[in-house]
Formats: C-alpha cells, structure tokens, sequence
C-alpha cells in the first residue's frame, strides 16, 4: 500500500478531519499574503513548512517565510511604502524567550525582529518596510509559554489573531487575539 503522504495542509487538508489534524503532530505549515499598493488584491507568498536543506540548515515554516518574502523583492515597494504580510499559520510561533523552541532565536522572536527593522536587499540597497499580521490556528504546544509569545508579539507591533477554540459542548471560548 502506498504510504499516505507527510503533508497535506493546502493539498487535500479535506483528508483530516479537524480533531485528527490538531492530534497528528504534523510541524508547522503556513501560507502567506503580501499586500501593498503593486499587489492591492493581495498576491500569494506559497506555502511554508518545515524544511531541512544543506543550503539553508532547519528551518521552520516562518524562516522559510521570511527567506521567501527576501527572496521576492520584486513584489514589495520600497520605503516608505509598508508592505503588508499575512502570514496564516497552523501553530502558533515558538519562542525561545518562554521555552518553546529548539531554535536559538524562536520564530516569534525572529518575527519581531524582521517586522521591526527595515529589510536592505543586499543586491539593491533598496529598503523595504513591513507589517505582519500573524493568523494563527491553534497555541503552539497548548502552553503559557505560547500565550505569552502570542502577547509579546502583539506588544511589539504584531497584529495577532487565532481560530475561535471550541467547548465540548460546542459553545465559542472567549477569543483571546
Ligand atoms: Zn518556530
């Protein structure tokens, strides 16, 4: 029998219901949007997951997101033009400021970081500024240690948003971001 695929987010996620994709354990996949004053209806970035490559070592999805958005320049206006990216993601950012990250620097850390400095492409010299809007399905790990990463990136600039968790009962839990 053919093995089921590692990764269906964007593919055939209509495979998994929601309770078997929030219990898998699949990493982290994300999508993202850039949208600026070129790109008013917004234009896809693609699909980000957990990579590992010779090139760029362990990424998770939102390295490969902030590559990607580097490596597409010629989508983004330059300063002072903001350019706006909606980064969707299946798990909230880990951080290594509360302990939920593998990583040196976590992703929400990493988020902050690139949101809040101007990017220079190396090639150009051209600056690019940016605002993050981060929508994130679920707390990543279920911890505090992923709320308070959540409230440090709203603290910093970061418009933060997540799914609307559910009782067992079916009634809406008060929505946090
Ligand atoms: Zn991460």
């Amino acid at each position: 029998m053919p093995r089921a695929p590692k990764y269906t987010f964007g593919r055939a996620k209509s495979d998994l219901s929601n309770q078997q994709w929030m219990r898998s354990g699949m990493s982290t996949h994300g999508s993202a949007y850039l949208i600026n004053s070129a790109n008013e209806d917004g234009v896809s970035l693609g699909i980000m997951k957990n990579n590992k490559s010779k090139r760029h070592g362990c990424e998770h999805a939102e390295d490969v997101f902030i590559r990607t958005v580097k490596d597409k320049v010629g989508l983004l206006r330059t300063s002072p033009a903001v350019n706006t990216l909606i980064l969707s993601v299946s798990k909230s950012p880990c951080s290594s400021t509360y302990g939920t990250s593998n990583k040196k620097v976590g992703c929400a850390e990493e988020l902050i970081k690139f949101q809040n400095n101007p990017y220079i492409c190396p090639i150009t010299g051209n600056e690019y500024i940016f605002r993050i809007i981060v929508i994130s399905r679920s707390l990543y790990k279920q911890s505090m240690g992923s709320r308070h990463a959540l409230r440090m990136m709203v603290r910093n600039g970061i418009q933060v948003t997540t799914d609307v968790h559910r009782k067992k009962d079916g009634s809406p839990m008060a929505k946090e971001f």
